[in-house]
């Protein structure tokens, strides 16, 4: 539990009872970028809670939510203290808009807790990790459908093995109001909540919103989720909203694409379907040849890719089966 000692992130600090904004330089070996960040430092003492947005480019309503939270929030209300960061990958959401970066092609939430010495979305993933992630008590970040991307809104998060810790991140999930909850059964892997949740940290993945699209209402709700995490935590102490009823997903299969061309879905977001059946086709611009492309798994599928043009080995949809009971609880 953080007290109410001064919040320092960098060079950034705030007082107890204070909120601070700015930029850090985070330094990428070739160039340096400035990471925006507020610091809201409560007047009581109690959890430090980071919230991230922007991680990928062309995913707009995390960014939208999280700048509006940091804009509301008043040190006063706060017991512990709040890191909004809601850029956290600048080239990717300023230049590129797409889920890797121009700087080198990579995929940050790929590469997390990231690698000081490596390239520069190496470096930037280890940056947010040492500067945000550590030290933080809970994590929630904020994705989207990307511009190509359709998706469902949903809350993940990962199990890590220690039932107290999986207990207490099902229990951030549910406090979102996103009714679909979908846990992957490891915390393995390169994306930011899965490596903060290794070291500890309870961490959840919240996907609102789809292609691309800017939608007040949706980053209006998302803020009004985030202020039910905030208040799960302990963090505000305010009227609890409607309770959602949660319903409990495990992921079973992501589909590749086997060729690069054309891609031609024939689902939608939120659509059942049963293992075997012609999820679309990639059609090969240069000899006209069609490649089927099956669901390997029965379930629902949550997001897919929507976008005309596809490389081989690009995620075309991902499927998670309704599970019986949620085992982080
Ligand atoms: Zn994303």
């Amino acid at each position: 539990m953080a007290t109410t000692d001064l919040l320092i992130v960098g060079t950034l600090s705030a007082e107890p009872g204070r909120k601070t904004r700015g930029t850090l330089a985070a330094d990428l070996g070739t160039l340096t970028v400035d990471i925006p960040l507020t610091l809201v430092n409560g007047t009581h003492p109690g959890p430090r809670v980071l919230i991230t947005a922007g991680v990928h480019g062309g995913e707009f309503t995390g960014i939208d939510a999280a700048t509006r939270l940091a804009a509301l929030l008043e040190p006063a209300e706060v017991r512990g203290q709040v890191i909004v960061c809601p850029v956290a990958n600048p080239p990717a959401v300023y230049q590129g808009r797409l889920g890797v970066s121009p700087l080198d092609g990579v995929n940050i939430n790929r590469v997390f807790p990231g690698d000081s010495e490596g390239g520069p979305t190496g470096r930037l993933a280890a940056w947010l990790f040492t500067n945000l992630v550590d030290g933080a008590d809970a994590y929630v970040d904020l994705h989207s459908g990307g511009i190509d991307e359709v998706l469902t809104d949903f809350v993940g998060y990962r199990l890590t093995g220690d039932p107290e810790l999986d207990a207490k991140t099902a229990d951030l999930a549910g406090a979102v109001g996103i009714e679909d909850v979908i846990f992957g059964t490891n915390a393995d892997g390169g994306n930011s909540h899965a490596a903060a949740a290794r070291q500890g940290v309870p961490s959840i993945l919240v996907e609102t919103g789809q292609l691309g699209e800017r939608d007040e209402d949706t980053a209006r709700r998302l803020v009004g989720g985030l202020y039910g995490v905030l208040r799960r935590l302990g963090v505000l102490d305010i009227e609890p909203a409607n309770d959602t009823a949660v319903r409990a997903w495990v992921w079973v299969a992501g589909v590749t694409a086997e060729a690069t061309g054309l891609w031609y879905p024939e689902f939608g977001a939120g659509d059942d379907v049963t293992e075997g059946q012609v999820l679309g086709r990639v059609l090969d611009p240069a000899d006209g040849r069609e490649h089927k492309v099956l669901a390997p798994a029965t379930g629902r599928i949550f997001y897919g890719l929507r976008g005309l043009t596809v490389a081989s080995g690009a995620e075309l949809a991902a499927i998670a089966a309704s599970a019986p009971r949620d085992p982080g609880h």
